[in-house]
């Protein structure tokens, strides 16, 4: 059987990169990091890295099709390994073209789990980071830009008769986001490669 895929949703800085790490190194997960990627094709000056750029610096989404043949490109060819997506989908067309593409590759459909958090204390984690488009300008468009789309994609995986969301508060401490994670997607009652 093919194992469980899974999306972290969440404005920036609500913790979802450091959560994507620990369920890798505790449960196996492949970690997506759209965000991660593009900063690796920027730094390599790719034409992917060179064309994200202007974007990444203002904090506005890159173009649906650059993302979504980036994500295509960087799926682990295993199909047994659970992969968390982080960064993406962020737009319907991206959560289309996912769900299309894991079932393209016999991959089952992924769930998605939505870190809740304060935006104040987003900001203030972000701060903290001090990573290079987590200036305080660029921070709020980035925050603006997420809460757009947020509930498009909330109805997309949650809305009536869909299944595929689940909230978590991401305010808490590292360690009790994990357990409410772990929870959510019941990892210590099953494996997640079947
Ligand atoms: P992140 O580290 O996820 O906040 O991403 C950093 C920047 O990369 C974002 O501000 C966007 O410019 C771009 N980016 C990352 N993921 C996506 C995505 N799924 N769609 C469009 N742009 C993205």
């Amino acid at each position: 059987m093919a194992a469980a895929n899974v999306i972290f949703l969440g404005v920036p800085g609500a913790g979802k990169g450091t959560q994507a790490q620990i369920l890798r190194e505790r449960y196996g997960y492949a970690q997506l990091s759209t965000g991660d990627l593009l900063r690796e094709h920027r730094a390599a000056r790719s034409p992917l890295g060179v064309a994200a750029e202007g974007c990444m610096a203002r904090g506005d989404l890159v173009a649906d099709d650059l993302m979504i043949e980036m994500v295509r490109a960087a799926l682990p060819g295993d199909g047994r390994v659970g992969i968390i997506f982080d960064g993406f989908p962020r737009t319907i067309p991206q959560a289309l073209a996912l769900d299309k593409m894991l079932r393209v590759a016999r991959r089952v459909a992924p769930r998605a789990v939505y870190f809740k958090i304060d935006l104040d204390d987003a900001q203030a984690r972000l701060l903290a980071r001090r990573r290079e488009d987590d200036r305080p300008e660029t921070i709020r468009h980035r925050f603006d830009v997420f809460v757009r789309e947020r509930d498009h994609l909330k109805d997309y995986y949650g809305g009536p008769g869909r299944n595929r969301f689940v909230e978590i508060d991401a305010a808490q401490p590292v360690d009790r986001v994990t357990r409410q994670l772990v929870a959510a997607l019941r990892l210590e009652s099953s494996t997640i490669t079947a």
